[in-house]
């Protein structure tokens, strides 16, 4: 399991920016908000995939900071 399995997915960009896309369900869907753009999408499957494919390709946040221990 990836480490963003709970209600929000974090990751930073090349400048060290947080960016949040938050994730609420919504009956047998997911909700999907990014806190930095606005953006909004509903999807039924891999809600967090989702969320990071936004973050990389919206705001090239791709680092987890959760996994970016050593
Ligand atoms: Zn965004």
């Amino acid at each position: 399991m990836p480490s963003t399995t709970g209600s929000k997915v974090r990751r930073w960009d090349q400048h060290g920016r947080e960016h949040v896309v938050r994730v609420q369900r919504t009956g047998i869907q997911r909700a999907l908000h990014c806190g930095t753009c606005g953006w909004r999408k509903g999807v039924q499957f891999l809600p967090w995939l989702k969320a990071q494919e936004h973050l990389a390709e919206a705001h090239q946040a791709t680092v987890d900071p959760a996994g970016s221990r050593t």
